[in-house]
């Protein structure tokens, strides 16, 4: 990365965006950011846990001239490009504040399995789950080792020189997503709960959850906020909070009933749902067949959480036959 395209930003006074490559990655980058306390710094988000990440870390630390012996840490949620790097940078008197629903599924194997029988049911041919899980950043750029965190909750405050954030609890992109808001300078830490440039994917992997209800009660906690600028995990920073998140809002009703009409033809399993769903890539693959299975595991899992959503509004129904799942409308 050439880091004289990248500049450190200083966004406000005391509070610095760092990019962070994520190497062939769609998301390309993680915005990191750096606040500058008077005892403590604080780093938001961090990146993976890959060498790039930490080269590029470091780099916009010296150009901030921030110690990481006086630095803490805040991590919006478990997905890798937020958590990955924190287990090779925090030292031994830093704090990683965390939110309590992901303390325990940091660690990586537990879960996973859960994931790939629920993927099977779900109608994911067995090969592509195999190399899903090999090329996924979460399998690859975790943190390593146990972590211990300092566990946040609704309003609880953060201090860091003169900015007092309140922590936001915001479920849906992941279970326990924290978001920071400063209700006096009127800013929001968004993580990847809204973001300006890009859809925040919203995947169900479980089925004991509602993520897309969990996601639009979210989205509408944060529309009540009056904010002037939003610091989000990917992408550009932006200033009209509430126009983005009627827009994720409209998004989400039109999945909806697209997956409604996809359904009109009959029977489905959410793999073959999520085949005749719109995509972003579809230019560069033009056919379901090409996306790579990465992909199609996105797209399996957000469509997914549409058919959850669907069913618990008594719209469509499932019928489960052999251990596999079929939706159809009501
Ligand atoms: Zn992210």
């Amino acid at each position: 990365m050439n880091l004289k395209d990248k500049p450190v930003e200083e966004i406000l006074p005391g509070i610095y965006r760092i990019e962070i490559p994520l190497p062939k990655n769609p998301l390309r980058a993680l915005n990191a950011y750096v606040l500058k306390g008077t005892d403590r710094n604080l780093i938001i988000d961090t990146g993976w846990n890959h060498e790039d990440c930490m080269s590029a870390m470091l780099t916009c630390l010296r150009k901030t001239d921030v110690n990481l012996s006086k630095t803490d840490f805040f991590i919006t949620h478990l997905h890798a490009d937020h958590i990955g790097l924190v287990s090779a940078l925090a030292q031994d008197n830093s704090t990683i504040y965390f939110n309590e629903p992901e303390a325990d599924k940091v660690s990586v194997s537990a879960y996973w399995e859960e994931f790939r029988r629920f993927a099977r049911q779900n109608g994911f041919p067995k090969d592509d789950i195999r190399t899903v899980f090999r090329r996924h950043p979460g399998y690859k750029y975790g943190p390593r080792g146990p972590l211990s965190f300092c566990l946040l909750k609704e309003n609880d405050r953060l201090t860091i020189g003169d900015y007092i954030f309140k922590c936001i609890e915001t479920p849906g992109h992941s279970i326990g997503h924290l978001c920071l808001y400063e209700p006096s300078k009127k800013l929001l830490i968004s993580g990847d709960h809204v973001l300006q440039d890009i859809t925040p994917n919203i995947q169900l992997w479980s089925d004991g959850r509602n993520t897309l209800k969990q996601y639009i009660r979210s989205l509408k906690k944060v529309e009540q906020l009056d904010v002037d600028l939003v610091l989000p995990g990917h992408r550009r920073i932006f200033t009209n909070c509430r126009k983005r998140v009627l827009e994720l809002r409209a998004h989400h009703q039109h999945r909806l009933k697209e997956v409604m009409s996809i359904l009109e033809n009959g029977e489905l399993q959410a793999y073959q749902v999520a085949s005749r769903m719109a995509w972003d890539i579809s230019e560069a693959f033009p056919s379901w067949d090409e996306f790579p299975p990465p992909q199609k595991w996105f797209a399996t899992g957000e469509a997914i959480s549409h058919l959850k959503y669907l069913e618990e509004e008594g719209r469509i129904q499932r019928r489960i036959s052999e251990q596999r799942i079929f939706f159809s409308l009501k």
